[in-house]
């Protein structure tokens, strides 16, 4: 049986070597190197309107533009989604009127920290993702008629953690407030004291609550507004002391979290526990307001609790209650 074979017929122009370069051989791989994708934050300007979020309660689809001219409030269930500081004092204040205090002040790492990250390289990638200095940012600005102080803390900073950056702007804030005889607002996120700091942190809780009973002293009404989630040092300091204590629906809101409390005490937690709802029925916060209202019921709050100052100045009438 016959055989058809083909074989490859020298032209002369083949050389032995090849006539590409194979890539260095480093760290035990050839591969070569890989091209450079464009950055997250790049990504994301090309990407074209059209994006939808589902929402975490109802799971309904919401288009994304949709979602951020509610104030980031799903339009079906009123899930309330978190609101980054920046965007919050932008629906709350006149425009232009924010005067933005302490706007350089970074933590340091006093403890040189370490663990999986160092708290510098954490402390510098949030600096980065986020655009802030920390996870608060403090200033005076109008509320409807009212000149008042307002500080505003980011979750996504770091957990809104209490760091010594966050409780000393929020003081010079709280003292500013007491030396220009302006009602304060803080606006609270936060997942308690920052634990890269020690105790350092811990200390805050405490210098927060001094300038706030100096604030109270000259009978100067503050408001505190709890958003999800706001707990540990944070619940346990300044954010619970306000002359009025109002929240968001649905936050969550506390010192330990529900599992810590459930394993120490053994019991079955009710319903709805730590949540606004079930805080407003026990007494422990004074309102829930929706975002949307939020800024039209502040202007009425401060409208109240300033109106004794208006009429000939009386100090008596600031505040209703000492704190
Ligand atoms: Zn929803």
């Amino acid at each position: 049986m016959a055989t058809t074979s083909f074989t490859k017929k020298p032209l002369g122009l083949e050389t032995p070597e090849p006539a590409v370069t194979p890539p260095p051989v480093a760290n035990g791989t050839t591969f070569a190197k890989k091209p450079k994708l464009p950055s997250r934050k790049s990504r994301k300007r090309d990407i074209p309107e059209g994006l939808w979020t589902k929402c975490p309660k109802c799971e309904t689809m919401v288009f994304d533009k949709e979602l951020d001219e509610n104030l980031k409030v799903c339009p079906r269930c009123q899930h309330h989604y978190p609101i980054g500081a920046r965007e919050r004092i932008h629906s709350l204040v006149e425009t232009c009127t924010f005067e933005e205090m302490d706007a350089e002040m970074t933590s340091v790492d006093v403890l040189g920290f370490t663990g999986v990250a160092s708290y510098t390289s954490k402390l510098e990638s949030y600096q980065k993702s986020t655009g802030l200095k920390d996870a608060v940012l403090t200033g005076i600005c109008n509320v409807g008629p009212h000149r008042t102080a307002l500080g505003v803390m980011d979750f996504g900073f770091l957990g809104g953690s209490m760091g010594s950056v966050v409780g000393e702007k929020l003081t010079r804030l709280i003292e500013r407030a007491t030396e220009k005889e302006l009602p304060l607002i803080i606006i609270s996120t936060s997942g308690g004291a920052r634990m890269y700091e020690g105790m350092f942190s811990l200390m805050q809780m405490a210098k927060t609550c001094a300038a706030l009973a100096y604030h109270a002293q000259a009978r100067l009404p503050y408001i505190s507004v709890l958003t999800h989630p706001t707990t540990a040092g944070v619940m346990a300091s300044y954010a619970s002391v306000g002359d009025l204590i109002i929240a968001e629906p649905g936050a969550m809101i506390g010192f330990a979290g529900p599992r810590v409390i459930k394993d120490t005490t053994q019991a079955e937690l009710p319903p709805g526990f730590q949540t606004a709802e079930f805080l407003l029925d026990h007494g422990l916060i004074d309102a829930i307001v929706p975002r949307k209202e939020m800024k039209p019921q502040l202007i009425e709050y401060l409208d109240y609790l300033t109106a004794g100052a208006r009429r000939n100045g009386e100090p008596e009438a600031r505040t209703p209650q000492p704190r």
